[in-house]
């Protein structure tokens, strides 16, 4: 049985990477602190005899016993409100515990997969973005410590593959949305659908114009698992191409979930990119990879979801007024 260990299991992302493992028969160890990640998304998992869990920080020393065939490093704050709030965390997750899990995957010549993420191309200029663009990142500003984490992250990892001769894999996320999603993560989609289910109106940041391009869960983790299981070193774009602004969007929601309340408008965040638009050439090409989820079908189960939730949950609002501190 191959061994695969997965970082930010706990997370959205991270706890859907540990089923396709499971589902494929492999041994799965979760690894999370939980800092922004639940216990409860791993719940369906705790009596599974190819699951085991290890509450563990990762930016401090990693040790696994017995050896590893794969190591998925997911962990990180990945909601923009998230890493404003625990920027140092952001930065020493993606730099320091990267820096130990390359050395874990060294050690037990296993081959690595890194979670990077659009945002290294920054609020890009050229649109849509190709991995073969550098990216418009301010170093400096609030993001940046999300933005350059992920970048010191691919370079660390390209360095590891040249100079160790590591197989190591790069997969540049784009907006992926789905069941798990923290309601209260500040993120877009859970943002609009916690507001429609509490009838509360919907918060546009900006004047809406800006674009995202929202892939389902699924389709992402099957995009990952296939450029895990590819020979293909260098970063690959993950995420669906269809581009809609969030004006658009927010209607869109209105009419699914069916609220009778409005949009407002409220300032743009600092350096919050006005454009995002994954080419996925790559992707078809060297993974035989594309979407198969339209956004329809993907957010009504997502709706489910949500829709699932307790009214506690509904109703915790770890974030509210926090926006107010990362206006320009
Ligand atoms: P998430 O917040 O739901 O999951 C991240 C998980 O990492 C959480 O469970 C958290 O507790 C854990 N974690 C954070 N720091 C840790 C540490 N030091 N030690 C151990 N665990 C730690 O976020 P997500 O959306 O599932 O994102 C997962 C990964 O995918 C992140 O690396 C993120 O940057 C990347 N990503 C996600 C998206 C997206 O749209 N969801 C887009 C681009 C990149
Ligand atoms: N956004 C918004 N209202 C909200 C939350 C987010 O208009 O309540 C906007 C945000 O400014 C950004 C887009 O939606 O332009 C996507 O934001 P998200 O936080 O989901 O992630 P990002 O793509 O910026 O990392």
């Amino acid at each position: 049985m191959k061994k695969v260990l997965i970082t930010g299991a706990a997370g959205f992302l991270g706890s859907h990477l540990c089923d396709r493992f499971i589902k494929e028969n492999y041994h799965v160890i979760g690894m999370d602190n939980f800092i922004t990640g639940d216990k409860k998304n791993l719940q369906h998992l705790e009596n599974n005899p190819n699951f085991e869990f290890i509450e563990h920080d990762v930016t401090e020393f990693v040790s696994i016993e017995g050896g590893l065939d794969y190591i998925l490093h997911f962990a990180s704050p990945a909601s923009p409100i998230d890493y404003l709030k625990i920027p140092i965390q952001t930065l020493k997750v993606g730099s320091l515990g990267t820096h130990n899990l390359l050395g874990l995957a060294k050690a037990k010549k296993a081959r690595i997969l890194i979670a990077s993420t659009s945002e290294v191309y920054g609020d890009p200029l050229v649109h849509p973005q190709t991995e073969d663009y550098y990216g418009n990142v301010n170093t400096i500003g609030p993001r940046g410590v999300y933005d350059e984490a992920k970048r010191f992250q691919e370079s660390i990892t390209m360095a590891y593959h040249r100079f160790h001769g590591l197989e190591t894999r790069i997969v540049r996320i784009f907006n992926t949305y789905g069941p798990r999603m923290r309601l209260n993560d500040g993120r877009v989609i859970p943002a609009f659908m916690g507001q429609a289910l509490r009838g509360e109106d919907l918060t546009i940041f900006g004047n809406g114009m800006q674009t995202r391009s929202f892939c389902y869960v699924n389709d992402q983790v099957e995009g990952i698992y296939n450029l895990l299981l590819s020979d293909y070193s260098y970063p690959v774009n993950i995420g669906n191409p269809h581009e809609i602004t969030i004006k658009d969007f927010a209607e869109e929601i209105i009419k699914l979930t069916g609220t009778e309340q409005r949009v407002i408008y409220k300032d743009l965040p600092v350096d919050d990119p006005l454009q995002r638009q994954p080419d996925i050439s790559l992707a078809k090409k060297v993974l035989n990879w594309e979407p198969k989820v339209g956004r329809e079908e993907g957010m009504k189960k997502t709706f489910e979801y949500f829709k699932s939730l307790s009214k506690e949950e509904l109703y915790k609002s770890e974030h509210k007024d926090f926006n107010n501190h990362i206006r320009r």
